[in-house]
Formats: structure tokens, sequence, C-alpha cells
């Protein structure tokens, strides 16, 4: 589903991304996990192009994404993004939030684009604020409308940058449990996260980065129990 290979990526003379390597397959859950500066937000926005990489490949499904060809557009529309702040539109209500980006990029009829919106409020568990502005809501609430609304276009995959760091504690759980619904449907996911219980329970994979580096790439189990590296020695004791 997502490939890369050898990915690059400078801002001037900082060297963020020092030659990324992996491969993630359809209906996967990676964890990407790492100190803060690591390159992990670099990485993730490379996959949907947010960031345009100094030099490698990355391809989503089949077609190189760094192929200067690429039609950035299209490509986004395969590929959801949730941010650590929401990024929702503050003068649209939960709603309209949903159907703008299926009936403007898409071309789906009103009709059903709100049909849809309501089977996704109803999965987040917000129909009930589909009229309500985000303003309004609360910072759990809103990244679970985010979260419906990167849906509503029907990815093929769902990158996640913190999607809780934003949040107070207790709103965490809500929009983890969503979450953890999505990749129960299959959903394949790359996760930022600093979340370690989720990592372990539900990613099939955690990438470990640090200074810009794939350090570690191995199942939770493998990576909790006994990471390979000194550093996410260091990182696991830091943040467990
Ligand atoms: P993380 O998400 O792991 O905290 P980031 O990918 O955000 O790390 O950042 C990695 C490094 O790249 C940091 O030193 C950051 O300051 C730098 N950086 C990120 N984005 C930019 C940018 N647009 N311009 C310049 N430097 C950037
Ligand atoms: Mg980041």
């Amino acid at each position: 589903m997502i490939n890369v290979k050898d990915l690059h990526k400078s801002f001037g003379s900082l060297e963020v991304l020092k030659g990324i390597t992996t491969e993630i397959q359809k209906g996967d859950v990676v964890a990407v996990i790492g100190p803060s500066g690591s390159g992990k937000s670099t990485f993730l926005r490379c996959l949907n192009l947010l960031e345009v990489p100094t030099s490698g490949h990355v391809w989503i499904d089949d077609e190189e994404i760094t192929h200067p060809k690429t039609n950035v557009g299209k490509l986004r529309t395969k590929i959801g993004m949730v941010f650590q702040h929401f990024h929702l539109f503050p003068h649209m209500t939960v709603m309209e939030n949903l159907t703008f980006a299926p009936m403007k990029v898409k071309g789906v009829s009103k009709a059903e684009a709100i049909a849809k919106g309501e089977s996704l409020l109803q999965k987040v568990g917000l129909l009930e604020k589909r009229d309500e502005y985000p303003s309004r809501l609360s910072g759990g609430q809103k990244q679970r409308v985010a979260i419906a609304r990167a849906l509503a276009m029907d990815p093929e995959v769902m990158l996640f940058d913190e999607p809780t760091s934003a949040l107070d504690p207790e709103m965490v759980k809500e929009v983890l449990a969503v979450m953890k619904d999505l990749a129960e449907t299959g959903m394949t996911m790359v996760i930022v996260t600093h979340e370690m219980g989720f990592a372990k329970e539900v990613a099939d994979r955690v990438l470990f980065l640090d200074q810009g580096i794939l350090l570690e790439d191995l199942p939770p189990k493998q990576f909790f129990a006994a990471p390979k590296s000194e550093r996410a020695r260091d990182f696991l004791e830091k943040v467990l």
C-alpha cells in the first residue's frame, strides 16, 4: 500500500529525514514514535506531499507520488489526514465540514454527502452535533469530527499526527476509541503518537525514528519488550 525508499528531506541545510525505507501493507496500523524533532511529522507529511521529499521515492498503491507528474489533488483524495490541532473549518457547521470536500472535490451530490455524513457522525458518536459550529465543541469532539471529515472522502489510508496531544486527558480515550474502531475495519493507518498503550494494543508495527533515522521497525510486542537500539531503550525509559 505504501512503499518508502531512501526518503530524504532537508530544510535548507537541516537534514531532517536521512534515508527512510519501509513498507506498509494494506490494513496495517503503524505507530510512529520517537523524540520531539526526530522527523515524525515530516515523514508523515512526505506521504501526502504536504512536504516534498528532497530525494528518494514513495509509492502509494503502486503509484509513485514522488514522480514529478503526480496529480497531488488526486493523491490527497486517497489519503486522509488528522492533525494535532483539528483544523476544522470554523465558519462551517459540523455537517458542512463533512460534506464540503466530497461535494467540491469529488462531485458527490448533496443528498449523498449528507447521508454519508450522518452515518460517519453516528460512528463517531456525534450525530446530535451535526448543526453545531466547531467552536461549540470540546477538543475530543472536534477531533472526532476531524476524523469523520477525513473519512468522508473514502480514503485508502489515514495519517494521524499526534491526534490526542492537544486534548485534555479525559478526552484522549474517546478519540483513541474511534481510532481503534477504525483500525478494526481494516483501514490502513499511520499514526504518530505518544500514546504508548495505544501503540502496544492497536498497532501492528512500531516505527521508531530518531534524528531522521528509522532505528526500529518491529511488532509492538518486540519493540516494547526488547528494543534493539540504545536510543529506543532510553526513549522508552523516559516515556513509560
Ligand atoms: P517531530 O514531528 O518528530 O517532532 P518534525 O518532523 O516536526 O519532528 O521536525 C523535525 C525537524 O525539522 C525539527 O528540527 C524541525 O524544527 C524541522 N522542521 C520541520 N518543519 C520545518 C520547516 N517547514 N522548515 C524548517 N524546519 C522544519
Ligand atoms: Mg511532530
